[in-house]
């Protein structure tokens, strides 16, 4: 049964996801001929064997972020396959069957509810086993369909239209899952490096984001896994670094025994982003023995009120603290996260970003790179039901912070598109009738104001309801 697993990024960037080495490995394990197919560099060819994506009877998409949508719906038109799921049900000739699953199921599903058959949501290993089972079957299309939506975490959007089902988004044991990479990928951008699940969810419950309210219960994998599945892939693989991949790394409790292990073995470690308040000395030498010369931390905002308002319970003399340590260590770089836009935010707080950068560099020396993302009210969030800056806010507070750095040497600013998060604001809470519009004019060119017409965030809530699948924070706004 040959299936096509999409990821709609490079081949670099997905090879950094987890989530489509799992379910990869899943497919493959149940006799599934899975091929990896990327945005790029050769999107309609498989990196397994060079096919053709026509050959593929079944389409999976792994999303992970709200424009991924967009990217999944453009390449399914430009590979000959229609995007909008009620064209494909009215066309005469044989169609692949298009499904979905990936981080942005846990999160509002909808905005996939216009372009799939169906959609698996949450942790989707063991649904997998049920995918296939109904797929090898025989059944006719709508018997497969029909069949599928007898699964709690399968959202088969053209019968769930009925309002009496109601579905659950899976949530594994993550002692069962893989764990770790299916392949030390060479071009990965996690090069030579084992990549290594320690935790799903998070209990911090900061405000803006979704790693709380939508991953969550917290999931640990315990020493003994994770000492396994480290000496396995020894045995079957070189490489020399491990990538932990959690929410926060000094939130896992078996930290140091897990570094003191990894050293013993001869690998060293990298951490996505480190959290300042629990930021240890052993974390920080592991990571600069490593050969980690840039420390990541985010502290969102410049001010100390914002962020306690946020979530995030330190300080800046904390983040001084954590950096000049790093420093001392042998670190070069800081990378510090930011967001603006966040609500009540001032204009005095946004320039407290350029401040709290150039005391950084001040008082460590290390050269900083500020990165500066606008804050987008997203489902399943405390702040679900704020408001989102909108682009003229948000290009007047970009300048305003440029300004503030400019001439500060040894800081640079990298800001993230604007448009990107109008877009990525509009499709998180998109509902069918705004998933059906993006599948329906991808190709000719989305109006982002009549997406975010079209995306009526009361409306979406309704529906996740209706599914079963609302968050209890979804509608409710502010701190
Ligand atoms: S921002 Fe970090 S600490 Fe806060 S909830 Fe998200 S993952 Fe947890």
């Amino acid at each position: 049964m040959p299936c096509a697993i999409f990821f709609p990024a490079d081949y670099k960037i997905g090879m950094a996801n987890l989530g489509i080495h799992y379910i990869y490995r899943a497919l493959r394990e149940l006799g599934v001929l899975a091929e990896r197919f990327f945005a790029s560099p050769s999107p309609f060819r498989s990196v397994e064997s060079d096919t053709m994506i026509e050959r593929f009877p079944l389409v999976l998409g792994s999303i992970s972020y709200e424009p991924d949508v967009i990217v999944f719906a453009k390449w399914l038109e430009l590979a000959g396959i229609r995007a909008a799921r009620e064209r494909r049900e009215s066309s005469p000739h044989t169609r692949p069957l298009i499904g979905a699953g990936g981080a942005l199921t846990y999160i509002n599903p909808l905005p996939l509810s216009g372009i799939c058959d169906f959609i698996i949501l949450g942790d989707g290993t063991k649904t997998a086993r049920f995918l296939v089972q109904v797929l090898r079957s025989g059944h006719s299309r709508e018997e497969t369909l029909s069949a599928l939506a007898e699964h709690p975490s399968v959202f088969v959007p053209s019968l769930h239209e009925d309002g009496r089902h109601s579905l659950v988004t899976a949530k594994n044991d993550i002692s069962e899952d893989y764990g770790r990479s299916t392949w030390i990928a060479k071009d990965s951008i996690f090069k030579d490096t084992l990549l290594l699940e320690l935790q799903r969810g998070c209990p911090n419950g900061c405000r803006f984001c979704t790693l709380t309210g939508c991953f969550s219960p917290v999931r640990v994998r315990g020493p003994e896994l994770i000492e396994r599945d480290i000496d396995e892939a020894i045995r079957v693989a070189e490489f020399s670094r491990i990538g932990l991949v959690t929410p926060e790394a000094g939130d896992y409790r078996y930290i140091d025994a897990l570094l003191d292990f990894a050293e013993h073995r001869g690998k060293s470690v990298s951490f996505a982003s480190l959290r300042v308040d629990n930021l240890t000395e052993r974390m920080m030498k592991a990571l600069v023995s490593g050969g980690g010369v840039t420390v990541t931390v985010a502290p969102e905002t410049g001010d100390d009120c914002l962020r306690n308002i946020c979530g995030k319970r330190f300080s800046n003399e904390d983040v001084f603290e954590k950096l000049e340590m790093a420093a001392h260590m042998g670190a070069s770089s800081a990378k510090l996260y930011f967001m603006i836009g966040l609500p009540g935010e001032t204009q005095e707080q946004v320039m407290s970003i350029a401040a709290l950068c150039e005391d950084v560099r001040l008082k460590t020396g290390l050269a900083v790179t500020a990165s500066v993302s606008p804050f987008v009210p997203k489902p399943g969030t405390p702040w679900a039901g704020e408001v989102f800056a909108g682009e003229k806010k948000l290009k007047v507070l970009f300048s305003l912070l440029s300004r503030s750095l400019g001439g500060v040497s040894g800081v640079k600013l990298r800001a993230a598109g604007i448009k990107e998060a109008c877009v990525e604001y509009a499709v998180s809470g998109a509902g069918p009738e705004a998933s059906s519009f993006i599948a329906r004019s991808v190709l000719s060119g989305i109006s982002y104001k009549e997406l975010s017409r079209l995306s009526d965030r009361k409306e979406t809530e309704a529906e996740l309801s209706r599914l079963g699948l609302a968050f209890p924070h979804f509608k409710k706004g502010g701190a």
